[in-house]
């Protein structure tokens, strides 16, 4: 064995770097504070925006070939470019943690790790990865950080009309979207997510109700209330005494969208090889380089969001998403810095790897060393 690792939480993160970490070789021991697959907050949209991680392989619902985006008009976005599915997690991370249990990991179910333990853990193992998710163990509470709130349901009802699809919409009075995530004709979930401040006098689940019924979808029997803070701006230090952040507990979803399932699994194998490869003081630069760039841009994207009114985004949205050249001359109005911003936007949703002239990031060069080691981001 080359050593020894404890993971805290079965997340998409801890899962991630647990499986990767035992098949490179080292001793895992998982300490999830549930049972895995409980007590998930998530829309369950797959969304591998920097196209590392393949299909899943379990809890597949279907593949998200597009998106329906409504500001003031509708807007059909094409994804099929993109590795964007709908899962059931729950079934997604059972399935994850019986491959890490055959790839040798010990998972211990209903085993809360405190931030007391924490120093005996360092004892016993080589190193702790955390990846306990928003409110992590091992978080430096004087450190800043930003948060999206979000309030969701899932409802029974009729949900054929979208046909899979996924549908977002953004309404003036707030920075942010709701969406409606159908997981079948007959299941969907529906939530709201503010990506700055909390908006004075509104209450998020107020504004959820307020949604159900812009959609007429009141009467649709609840089956599970969900929610939360996701956080939004990356930990500065990603390797703290001896613990790698990974995940949620690094602070690593999208400033622009709250997705952060992907960057979860991305950062947990990266963490795991870090370690099996003797280079844990790489692992801070290999999540900036791979993962930060993104939400870099995507803040970026959000900074402009911000700055526009409501007439503003609708015109930028028709410009990186509408059809018929005429779409572009509504952006003269709002100058060239809302033109680049619509080329990003449009560069985003058609596969990351081309917007690489705006960012530097070289991602076919990331993804061909991934494949020339053997599919190094298996599913
Ligand atoms: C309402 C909502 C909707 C969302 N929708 C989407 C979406 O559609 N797509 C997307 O990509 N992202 C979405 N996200 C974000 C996404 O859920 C997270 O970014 C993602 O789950 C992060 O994975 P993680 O493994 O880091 O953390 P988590 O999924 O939170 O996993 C952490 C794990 O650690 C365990 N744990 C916590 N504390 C301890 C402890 N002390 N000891 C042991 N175990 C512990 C937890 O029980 C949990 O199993 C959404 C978030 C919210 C709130």
């Amino acid at each position: 064995m080359k050593g020894s690792v404890a993971v805290i939480g079965a997340g998409p993160a801890g899962l991630y770097a647990a499986r990767e970490a035992a098949r490179l070789g080292l001793n895992v021991t998982v300490f999830e504070k549930y049972g895995v697959g409980d007590k998930i907050s998530c829309g369950e949209g797959f969304f591998d925006l920097l196209n590392l991680l393949g299909a899943p392989s379990y809890g597949v619902r279907f593949r998200v070939r597009e998106v329906l985006l409504t500001v003031k008009d509708d807007f059909l976005v094409d994804c099929s470019n993109l590795n964007l599915w709908m899962i059931d997690r729950r079934e997604w991370q059972k399935a994850l943690a019986e491959e890490s249990g055959r790839a040798g990991c010990t998972i211990y179910e209903h085993w809360p790790v405190a931030a007391e333990h924490l120093g005996r853990l360092k004892k016993e193992y080589d190193w702790v990865i955390d990846a306990s998710g928003v409110k992590s163990v091992s978080s430096d509470k004087r450190e800043k950080v930003r948060f999206a709130y979000t309030a969701q349901y899932t409802l029974s009802g009729d949900f054929s009309g979208l046909n899979g699809r996924l549908k977002a919409v953004t309404e003036p009075h707030y920075t942010g979207y709701y969406w409606i995530f159908p997981k079948s004709d007959k299941e969907a979930n529906v939530g709201i997510g503010w990506f700055c401040k909390k908006t004075p006098n509104l209450s998020i689940s107020a504004e959820l109700k307020r949604v159900l019924r812009r959609e007429g979808l009141e009467a649709c029997p609840v089956l599970k209330k969900a929610g939360g803070i996701i956080p939004v701006s990356m930990a500065k230090q990603l390797v703290r005494d001896g613990t790698l952040l990974v995940g949620d507990a690094a602070g690593l979803a999208s400033p622009l969208h709250g997705g952060g399932i992907d960057t979860a699994c991305i950062s947990g194998v990266l963490a795991a090889r870090a370690i099996a490869s003797g280079q844990v003081n790489r692992y801070g630069e290999m999540v900036r380089q791979i993962i930060g760039r993104r939400l870099e841009l995507e803040q970026r994207i959000m900074e402009a969001w911000m700055l526009l009114d409501f007439d503003g985004l609708n015109d930028l949205m028709a410009a990186a998403f509408g059809s018929g050249l005429g779409r572009f001359g509504r952006l003269l109005r709002h100058g060239r810095f809302v033109l680049t911003q619509a080329a990003t936007l449009h560069y985003l949703t058609r596969g990351l790897a081309r917007a690489s002239w705006q960012t530097g990031l070289d991602l076919d060069r990331v993804t061909a060393e991934a494949e020339k080691e053997g599919r190094l981001w298996p599913n």
